[in-house]
């Protein structure tokens, strides 16, 4: 790791040397809530002036990037009395994330567990996740954020270079040789000990603003034992079964293949789609069966995904505390009033 600071007039400068032959995404403002708060989306961005880097939480999470709702796996056509497949991973443009905030770089270490490290990685995400140059910054903590909780308020790795604002400066983390050679383009300096002492200090005044807690201490024991709890029935009962904590979460990748002919039957194609494990017909499988047709059942599975299973396999948990799910769901369900619940504390 090497360190930099430098002035935040140069950013601009740093922006549009990427931005000259690159996809750069970063988060703008998109409307006002009824609260008249600002509402903020990842999107492609070409004016450095529309980037917001005191952005807080996006409602949707970057991963339509590297894991889009719909893709294409494979397209086929007839021509000349033989099919042609064809087969597009989308990935012809590096992508450059220009202010990612530790949970949503959590959430793509975690993603890559699975979906790049595994035995079976998945083509279409490693030549998105390989054509990636992330700038990650530091966030403005919400009340609902429990990321600390899920030691995911800090990002040790997962990005190319990190900045910390420290007032008038940036304070910059370099992980990648490729971060510190585009730096070279603008005006850094060696941090001197005052810099350093000054980014703890931001760190320690931004750590204070954590206020939504997950009690998580032995949580997957917790959970083997309180499979049969009431509680899960009780939460089922609320669920509305609409399937958007899913899609709103950054590290939800469940998905559904649909093979569609067209009507023509010269051409067809594979389809993959991203799923939700709350909607009614995730576990059904051929023959109409279905393993999960009750609400609580699913709603259950999704926690014992995040917090069981996946601490089983990669000794972590696949939430972030990023607190979306939350925060979207019109039945008020949210990850820690659930855990608490579930741990015998405050019940719903
Ligand atoms: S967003 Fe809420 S209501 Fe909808 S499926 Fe998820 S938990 Fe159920
Ligand atoms: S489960 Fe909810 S809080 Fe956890 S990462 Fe997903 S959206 Fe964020």
């Amino acid at each position: 790791m090497i360190f930099r600071i430098f002035e935040k007039k140069e950013l601009k400068n740093l922006f549009e040397i990427l931005a000259a032959h690159n996809k750069v995404v970063g988060p703008v403002e998109i409307g006002k809530d009824k609260q008249c708060n600002p509402i903020y989306a990842f999107t492609e961005v070409s004016d450095f002036n529309s980037i917001k880097l005191d952005y807080t939480t996006t409602k949707l999470p970057a991963k339509r990037y590297f894991l889009p709702f719909h893709e294409d796996l494979s397209t086929f056509r007839i021509k000349d009395n033989n099919w042609q497949k064809t087969i597009d991973y989308n990935a012809d443009r590096p992508l450059i994330f220009f202010g990612l905030h530790p949970c949503d770089i959590n959430a793509l270490n975690k993603l890559d567990k699975v979906l790049l490290h595994s035995v079976f990685p998945m083509p279409y995400y490693v030549a998105k996740r390989k054509n990636m140059f992330i700038i990650g910054i530091d966030c403005v903590p919400q009340p609902f954020c429990f990321c600390r909780s899920m030691g995911s308020d800090t990002a040790l790795h997962g990005f190319d270079m990190f900045i910390t604002n420290l007032g008038t400066r940036y304070f910059v983390e370099i992980l990648t040789d490729t971060a510190y050679n585009f730096l070279k383009n603008i005006k850094t300096e060696e941090p001197k000990e005052k810099d350093h002492i000054l980014y703890m200090k931001s760190a320690a005044e931004r750590n204070k603003k954590f206020t939504a807690k997950v009690d998580t201490t032995d949580l997957a024991k917790i959970l083997d034992m309180e499979f049969q709890s009431d509680v899960w029935k009780q939460w089922g009962d609320k669920c509305l079964a609409c399937g958007t904590c899913a899609n709103v979460c950054p590290t939800c990748y469940c998905y559904g293949v649909e093979e569609t002919v067209d009507i023509n039957l010269k051409s067809a194609r594979k389809t993959k789609m991203l799923h939700s494990c709350n909607l009614i017909d995730f576990a059904e499988v051929a023959g109409g069966h279905n393993f999960r047709p009750e609400r609580h059942s699913r709603l259950k599975y999704r926690y014992y995904h995040k917090h069981r299973g996946f601490v089983e396999a990669f000794e972590e948990s696949l939430c972030v505390g990023c607190g979306r799910c939350g925060e979207s769901c019109l039945a008020g369900i949210k990850v820690p009033e659930v855990i608490a619940s579930v741990r015998g504390g405050k019940k719903r």
